[in-house]
C-alpha cells in the first residue's frame, strides 16, 4: 500500500517570534511577494505594526478574511491571485487560517501559519473548516510549510478562545476510540502512530490541566505543542480520523440545530463528556479537568437549550455517515440521548450519578 505523508518543514514556538517570519520566509526559499490573510481586528493589531517593522524587504498586500466560508474564501482567492504573490501568510485565529490554507490550495501556492490563539487544531493540520460546503466538517488542503506560533501574540488572544483548544484536544481520547472502533467492525484503515500522536496531544493537556488554568504563557505552550502534535497526526494519517470522531460529530450537529452557538472546541469538550459515556471511558475524569481548565461542561455554560443537545446526539450519526463512530449506523433514539445527557450532567443540573 502506498501512503503519501505531507507534513510542514518548519515549526517555531517562542516569545516574540514574529518579527522573524520575514528572515524564515527567505530561509525557506519562499520569495518576495507575500499576500497576508488576516481579519479585520488582527490587521489593526498586529499585521500593520509587523509590516511595517519586520516586512520592510518584501512587497506586502494584506487582504481581510471577513468570515469562515466558502464564499468568502473563493472571492477572496480573485485578488489574492491578481497580486502574483510568491508565498501567503495566514495571521489569525483559527478563521483566518482556513480561509488562507484554502487560497493556498487552490492557488497552488505555500503558506506560512501564523495562529494568534489557540482555538483548535486547524493552525497546523491540512485540512480547511469553513462553512458553507455541503458539508459542516473539513475538506482536504495542504498543511502550512512553516508554523509561527508566537506566544506574545498569543497570549493577547481572549482567555475564552485559548482555552477553547484545549477541549478540542480532550477530544482525541474519543476520536480516536471511534477510530479503533471503526477498524475493528469495518475494516477501515487504523494508523497506530498517528492514533497514538493524538493521543498523545490529549493526555499532554489532561496532565498539564493545572498549569492550562493558570492562564499564563506556560499553559499557552502546552496547549501550542498539543495543536501541533495533533495536526501532526492529521498529516501522517492523511485524514482527519486521528482527531475528529463522535465528539466532532456532536460538535457539528449542535452547530447545524443552534447555529454555531459556542466555540469549536467548547462543543467538542461536551461532547466529549458525552461520547466518553457512550464508550465506557472515564467521562467523570474528563469533566473535572474541563471544568478545572474553566471550559463549559452544560448546556446552560454553552449557552444553548437542553433541548439542542438532545437533538444534536440525535442527528450526529447522520453529520458524516462516511465517519463511523460509537453512535453506529442508526445514532441514538431520542430516549438514549437524553439519558446519556442527563447522566453526564450535561442537562438537568448536576451530573445524576456524580455520587457514585
Ligand atoms: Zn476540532
Amino acid at each position: 500500500m502506498r501512503h503519501a505523508i505531507d507534513l510542514f518543514k518548519k515549526v517555531i514556538v517562542g516569545y516574540g517570534i514574529a518579527k522573524e517570519l520575514g528572515s524564515i520566509t527567505t530561509e525557506l526559499g519562499l520569495g518576495r511577494r507575500v499576500a497576508i490573510v488576516t481579519g479585520a481586528h488582527v490587521r489593526r493589531l498586529i499585521v500593520e505594526p509587523l509590516v511595517g517593522e519586520h516586512l520592510r524587504d518584501f512587497e506586502v498586500e494584506v487582504f481581510v478574511a471577513e468570515s469562515p466560508t466558502v464564499d468568502e474564501a473563493t472571492f477572496l482567492a480573485d485578488p489574492v491571485g491578481r497580486f502574483r504573490p510568491s508565498a501567503i501568510v495566514a495571521i489569525g485565529g483559527g478563521k483566518s487560517i482556513d480561509v488562507a490554507k484554502y487560497i493556498a490550495y487552490q492557488l497552488g501556492l505555500n503558506y506560512i501559519s501564523v495562529p494568534t490563539a489557540t482555538s483548535h487544531d486547524g493552525i497546523a493540520s491540512p485540512f480547511a473548516s469553513l462553512r458553507g460546503f455541503k458539508t459542516v466538517y473539513s475538506v482536504k488542503a495542504a498543511p502550512p510549510i512553516a508554523v509561527l506560533a508566537d506566544l506574545e501574540l498569543i497570549s493577547k488572544a481572549p482567555r475564552r478562545v485559548a482555552l477553547a483548544g484545549a477541549g478540542d484536544l480532550i477530544g482525541k481520547i474519543v476520536a480516536v476510540r471511534d477510530w479503533r472502533l471503526a477498524h475493528k467492525l469495518k475494516g477501515e484503515y487504523y494508523g497506530d502512530y498517528s492514533a497514538s500522536l493524538a493521543l498523545l496531544s490529549a493526555k499532554h493537556v489532561m496532565t498539564f490541566s493545572s498549569t492550562i488554568a493558570k492562564g499564563g504563557i506556560a499553559g499557552l505552550r502546552i496547549l501550542v505543542e498539543g495543536l501541533i502534535s495533533s495536526s501532526t497526526a492529521m498529516c501522517i494519517a492523511g485524514s482527519t480520523r486521528p482527531a475528529s470522531g463522535s465528539e466532532h460529530l456532536f460538535s457539528h450537529a449542535l452547530d447545524i440545530v443552534a447555529n454555531y452557538p459556542a466555540l469549536h472546541g467548547e462543543q467538542v469538550g461536551v461532547g466529549t463528556i458525552l461520547m466518553s459515556y457512550l464508550h465506557g471511558l472515564n467521562w467523570r475524569r474528563i469533566r473535572k479537568t474541563l471544568k478545572k481548565i474553566g471550559l463549559p461542561v452544560t448546556a446552560r455554560e454553552l449557552g444553548v437549550r437542553e433541548e439542542h443537545i438532545i437533538e444534536a446526539l440525535t442527528i450526529a450519526h447522520k453529520v458524516r455517515p462516511d465517519r463511523y463512530t460509537i453512535l453506529g449506523e442508526g445514532g441514538l433514539t431520542r430516549d438514549a440521548a437524553e439519558e446519556v445527557a442527563l447522566r453526564t450532567g450535561v442537562i438537568g443540573g448536576d451530573s445524576k450519578d456524580s455520587s457514585r
